[in-house]
């Protein structure tokens, strides 16, 4: 399988030119990067693609309306490139991945009449930062207008609102498109691989210990340059080069909550101006449920944190607050937390001030560290990343120049809109089956219908539109080699709506149990793993 292939190149056959520590969207995009340049890459990520922050996000492709505030309140440069340099890469994205990106359109409500010139002047310089990246004008809704978009809204109070475009996307897929893409450009990666440790001569780094996360198998990798993209863990191996180093994060975690579909209709969100502690919200329609986030806490890093009581509490109170619709913990099909891994300023008062731009850093013995950023400008940050591993490892790339500016992202070929409605007829699926294949899988489609045997087209569990050949599909072309890598990033049920989750777990562990011939010891281990990240609320 591909996972072996990848794991028999990176024990037999040094040195690359440059190890990625990290399958997050940053990890995923410096590989892509470097690769499209002809240099010879490994990827190795501890557990899976996208594990990490980087399947917890808010989905949402923007230059920051938040930032913007700032850069307009503080006159400040930074923070109005910051946007600018957002807007500019989310109309990359939304060409280069159309199957896994859409643009969305939301509403501000306004409940006071002085913030109704204040936003809308607001959000008109958003438009006008796109330039001619622009994706829609905003404009004044009416208080009629602005319920006739969101139903369920507040009516009680309500002066006006805005309507604004952003973009939207599927943040896990896309992490393992970026990995699917870097390999079809030569990058050898792989899931479920640690950086155990550093190698170094005579002062420099040279390479990296690996361990199989899934056997405990250990081996080094020798490397011209090692880039790490560990995100919030970035200082972990920052600290494996040089101990006493001080940090350069600063981690805050931000926690969702997935509703029930009537508190988002499916083709707005709402974007709450301003939380009791001065934040935005969002409430975004997301594969027919309703997504609602997030909270800015400062934490420490940690594997798979943990969604606190109280952030819960202040995401439902808000969602109360501004709906007509009773909000109950009932409601809740599922709730994760994130860590965002911010660049450190001494100066900040709290995390929500800092600029989410990235550094990249290259250490006195070559260990080159990329932190910051957020997953809209994932290009950008691996872009840099890249040309500063040309000068300070000494690379020799066949292309010295960036050249994923129109790269098309695996399932990108050819993307066409009404796809979904021509594969529903060549193919009798159920429309909403080949709506949600169209676009999971884009221009891979055809490989996915090799696996619709009989009981392919079966769906994993009532009313959801995943299939089994999905899961036969993630095990073949998607390295996934535990379920929950299938139930949490290759399906997202898993951070969607647990009880389905849980009602789908043991058929996706008998497929994958055929597939890998798993045995019985395995497949309790799976079934007890899957019950750990269920319970603990993924
Ligand atoms: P990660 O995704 O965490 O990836 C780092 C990876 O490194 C992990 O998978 C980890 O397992 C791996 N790793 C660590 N140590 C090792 C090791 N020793 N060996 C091998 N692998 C290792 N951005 C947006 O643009 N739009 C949004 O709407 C948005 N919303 C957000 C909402 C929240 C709540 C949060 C937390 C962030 C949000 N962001 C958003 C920011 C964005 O999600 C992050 O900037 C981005 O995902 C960070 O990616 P990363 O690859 O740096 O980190």
């Amino acid at each position: 399988m591909m996972r072996q292939q990848a794991l028999d190149i990176l024990k037999h056959e040094d040195p690359f030119d440059l190890l990625v520590i990290g399958g997050g969207a940053t990890g995923c995009g410096v590989a892509l990067d470097a690769a499209t340049r002809g240099l010879r890459v490994a990827l190795v990520e501890k557990n899976d693609f996208a594990e990490g922050t980087s399947s917890r996000s808010t989905k949402l492709l923007h230059g920051g309306v938040r930032y913007l505030e700032t850069a307009v309140r503080k006159l400040d440069r930074v923070q109005f490139n910051l946007v600018r340099d957002g807007l500019l890469e989310r109309d990359l994205l939304l060409q280069n991945a159309p199957h896994l990106t859409r643009r969305l359109s939301l509403v501000t409500p306004l409940y006071r009449w002085y913030e109704v010139p204040y936003v809308f002047a607001g959000l008109k310089l958003y438009d006008l930062l796109s330039g001619k990246r622009r994706i829609g004008h905003s404009r004044l809704l009416s208080r009629r207008q602005a319920i006739s978009r969101f139903p369920g809204l507040k009516a009680e109070g309500l002066k006006a609102g805005v309507l604004y475009y952003d973009g939207q996307f599927h943040d896990a897929r896309m992490a393992l498109a970026l990995a699917m893409t870097a390999r079809h450009h030569g990058a050898v990666v792989a899931n479920h691989v640690a950086v155990s440790g550093l190698v170094k001569e005579a002062g420099r780094v040279i390479g990296a210990e690996l361990t199989d996360s899934l056997t405990d198998e250990r081996w080094t990798l020798s490397a011209k340059g090692v880039v790490n993209a560990a995100g919030p863990f970035v200082d972990r191996i920052r600290a494996l080069d040089d101990p006493a180093k001080p940090g350069i994060l600063t981690i805050s975690s931000g926690v969702h909550v997935v509703l029930d579909k009537r508190f988002a209709p499916p083709e707005t969100g709402l974007l709450i101006p301003e939380t009791e502690d001065g934040r935005v919200l969002f409430v975004l329609p997301w594969e027919g449920y309703a997504l609602v986030g997030t909270t800015d806490e400062s934490a420490d890093a940690s594997e798979h944190p943990q969604p606190a009581e109280e952030d819960i509490r202040y995401l439902l109170r808000h969602v109360e607050r501004y709906f007509n619709l009773q909000v109950q913990h009932s409601d809740i099909k599922a709730a994760w937390a994130g860590l965002r891994p911010l660049v450190a300023d001494p100066k900040a008062a709290d995390t929500a001030s800092l600029a989410r731009d990235h550094v990249v850093e290259c250490s006195a013995s070559g260990l080159l560290t990329i932190a910051g950023g957020k997953w809209t400008t994932y290009r950008k940050m691996a872009q840099d990343t890249v040309d500063q591993a040309i000068r300070c490892c000494r690379l020799e790339p066949v292309k010295r120049t960036c050249q994923t500016h129109r790269l098309a992202i695996q399932g990108s070929v050819g993307f066409r809109e009404d796809g979904a409605e021509r594969l529903q007829k060549r193919s009798s699926l159920d429309s909403d089956i080949a709506r949600h294949l169209h676009h999971t899988y884009g221009d891979q489609v055809d490989r996915l219908l090799d696996f619709l045997t009989a009981d392919g087209a079966r769906r994993l569990v009532t009313g959801q539109p995943m299939i089994e050949a999905e899961v036969r599909y993630a095990v073949h072309h998607e390295m996934a080699v535990r379920a929950s890598d299938v139930l949490a990033r290759r399906l997202s049920l898993l951070l969607l709506d647990s009880e389905m989750a849980r009602k789908a777990a043991p058929r996706v562990i008998a497929l994958m149990a055929e597939e890998l011939s798993w045995d019985e010891t395995r497949c309790q281990a799976e079934v007890a793993e899957m019950n750990e990240r269920l319970d603990a609320g993924v």
